[in-house]
């Protein structure tokens, strides 16, 4: 192949609760390849920068590439990173506190990595090219281990103080409510994402003395995250304890929507994910009823309820974009 830097490609990483996922992309960010690994239980910082190399390898090898064929690398990560040092401060679903991934990674790929918080770059890739494209005000909530969020404001990703903005799935949305994996209690996080389901289908089951239709090697009682695939299987057969957790998940994102909206106005609202992948169609009605009662000020009709258009690639091709964009977005 006679690729050259100079084509302008991307590497774009997605660091994931359960998956890192890379894609490489064109100047157009049109993707050319895709590559997935598990995400290493336990790893400490260097462990999970070895996991984004291997990925980001594997994606460009699939085109007969190497890293010095790339003109831009980007990384997302579950975690509020600074802006100005590229620190991550806290990752809560991947038990990592203050770290930096950025010089570990510069150093392996021998250039520099743009990194990004994972919720924020999933809502770029939206506005960009999905299903928010042409929105100048936007919010995204993005359902997977944990529950992302990001805000695009009159054309601008929203950084906010030491990239503490957009940390959506933070917003208490219940006193004295639920644990979140950050400490707090009530987050819309320990209601809406994968393991907030797992946690509240086990009560359910403990409580209503029943069986779930999960599958018992996917679910069991040691289990803390699932595959939204099952999860989907399950709330379309009609499992109670399933479909309980999924909808007051959706209902509880429905009053952090509102919320947010309250404070930003957008034009749209996006819903992507993992979980979104797989249960959009199913979330959305349950979200949308929820979100309109509880909103303010704004006629329902003048806000888009959007489902994500990207999918599994939108946090990934939102990495490559912020890198091709050196970080002005
Ligand atoms: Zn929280």
């Amino acid at each position: 192949m006679t690729t050259k830097k100079n084509d302008g490609l991307s590497l774009g990483i997605d660091l994931g609760g359960s998956k890192i996922y890379a894609v490489v992309t064109d100047a157009d960010n049109t993707i050319l390849s895709r590559a997935k690994i598990p995400t290493p239980a336990n790893a400490d910082p260097e462990k999970l920068a070895e996991g984004l190399v291997r990925t980001g390898k594997e994606a460009l090898e699939a085109l007969s590439l190497s890293f010095g064929d790339v003109s831009h690398i980007g990384a997302a990560v579950p975690s509020p990173v600074d802006p100005e040092t590229g620190d991550c401060h806290f990752a809560t679903n991947l038990a990592v506190k203050q770290f930096s991934l950025k010089d570990l990674l510069r150093e392996r790929f021998g250039q520099e990595v743009y990194l990004g918080n994972d919720g924020n770059l999933g809502l770029l890739s939206e506005v960009v090219c999905g299903s928010a494209a042409n929105c100048r005000n936007a919010v995204g909530f993005f359902i997977g281990t944990g529950l992302g969020g990001g805000l695009f404001i009159n054309g601008k990703l929203l950084v906010g103080n030491c990239g503490l903005a957009g940390e959506l799935g933070h917003m208490i949305v219940r006193k004295g409510g639920r644990l979140c994996g950050c400490g707090h209690k009530g987050c819309a996080e320990a209601y809406c994402s994968k393991m907030a389901y797992v946690k509240a289908i086990h009560k359910y089951l403990a409580r209503h003395k029943c069986t779930t239709l999960l599958p018992a090697d996917k679910f069991h009682s040691g289990s803390v995250n699932i595959k939204s695939k099952y999860l989907r299987k399950a709330y379309l057969e009609g499992d109670r304890a399933v479909c309980a957790a999924v909808d007051k998940g959706s209902e509880m994102l429905g009053i952090a929507a509102a919320d947010v909206c309250a404070a930003v106005a957008p034009e749209c609202v996006v819903l992507g994910g993992g979980v979104v992948a797989a249960l959009g169609d199913q979330i959305m009605p349950v979200f949308r009823e929820s979100f309109e009662r509880h909103l303010f000020g704004i006629p329902p009709e003048k806000i888009k309820l959007l489902l994500s258009k990207l999918g599994d690639d939108a946090v990934a091709l939102g990495a490559a974009i912020y890198a091709a964009k050196k970080g002005r977005v």
